[in-house]
């Protein structure tokens, strides 16, 4: 435990939570037309030194970032289920949850479980509701879910032709234990988000105390919209609507000057973050273009800042950028996977 006025850290831990199928032309320019790759989809833990609101006996709060693919591919809805056969090969196995009770490689040779979804989950933030980010929630019984702005009215109401109901579930997340981010009070030109609900009070309780004061404050001359999610500077929620509505990520202090920036979908190839491709537009079916993103000069812009954050950073700092289909992290990282640590 940190004293008063010492920094306080998090570790980070990524989770296997399923896999799906990019077609390289709908993500990046300059595609092969025809290939696709097999990518995860990561979830992360992290754990945070203090006890959680329901749970005041335990010293660390567990908290996990998205949950990848559900496990049952059933549990979609019909048009759902359609847009997923065109990712597949889709795999679910391990999915969030075997990787949380057993870590990478599968089963513990004792059967030993490491943390129960159940039990030891007190908060599980989205990093928004595409369906291979929702997994499955009711496996996280007594977790507090934290979501972007607008995200409750999204899963019940679709928002306009590219984002129909259909494609969301209503009841995707339990409304009851659920607390939306405040919402971003300025929005780009051609920006309309779903409306904010506003939290239950059974929702906030399972939350820290700092939930009650979060506000967004810019952050390093790069990012507008930050919030501090346990009020002490170690886990920062940073608002990036551009990939779809209620878009958060999160900005981690696992060390002193050592940072981890976990990307969630703001693109979907390292080759993007890595400046040597950009954003794809295709033909939207409707007589103009769309890219995978909601808001496609939001999405541009939330990887410049990304950008500008590491460079203003660079060399007093270590920031590591990590996007949740990055297979070549992946590959490259397996020994930090959960019980590993970045
Ligand atoms: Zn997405």
């Amino acid at each position: 435990m940190a004293g008063p006025g010492e920094p306080v850290y998090v570790t980070v831990s990524a989770l296997d939570a399923g896999h799906l199928t990019l077609p390289e032309r709908l993500f990046v320019t300059d595609a092969d037309p025809d290939k696709r790759s097999t990518v995860p989809s990561l979830s992360f833990l992290i754990q945070h030194p203090s006890s959680p609101a329901s749970r005041p006996q335990r010293s660390v709060t567990n908290l996990v970032f998205d949950l990848g693919v559900k496990r049952d591919i059933t549990g979609y809805t019909p048009a759902q289920q359609e847009h997923i056969a065109q990712r597949q090969p889709v795999t679910t196995d391990p999915d969030c949850a075997a990787s949380l009770r057993y870590g990478a490689g599968g089963s513990t040779d004792s059967g030993k479980v490491l943390l129960d979804p159940q039990r030891d989950i007190d908060v599980v933030i989205l990093s928004h509701v595409h369906w291979d980010h929702v997994g499955t929630p009711s496996d996280f019984g007594s977790a507090a879910f934290a979501v972007g702005s607008g995200t409750l009215d999204l899963l019940a109401r679709g928002a306009g032709p590219l984002y129909p109901a259909e494609l969301f579930n209503a009841d995707e997340i339990p409304a009851s234990r659920t607390v939306e981010f405040p919402a971003v009070p300025r929005r780009a030109a051609g920006y309309t988000e779903p409306q904010h609900t506003p939290a239950a009070p059974d929702a906030l309780a399972r939350l820290p105390a700092s939930a009650r004061h979060w506000s967004w404050k810019p952050l390093a001359d790069a990012f507008p919209s930050t919030l501090d999610f346990f009020g002490d500077g170690s886990l920062l929620i940073i608002d990036t609507p551009g990939h779809l509505y209620g878009h958060v990520n999160l900005l981690a202090r696992v060390a002193e000057h050592r940072y981890v920036y976990l990307g969630g979908d703001c693109c979907h190839d390292p080759r993007i973050l890595r400046g040597e491709r950009g954003i794809a537009e295709y033909d939207d079916g409707r007589g103009g273009t769309r890219s995978v993103h909601v808001h496609t000069a939001e999405a541009r812009r939330a990887l410049d800042d990304i950008a500008k954050f590491v460079k203003a950073r660079g060399g007093r700092d270590q920031v590591e950028v990590v996007v949740a289909h990055d297979g070549e992290w992946r590959e490259r990282n397996r020994t930090r996977f959960w019980p590993g640590r970045l």
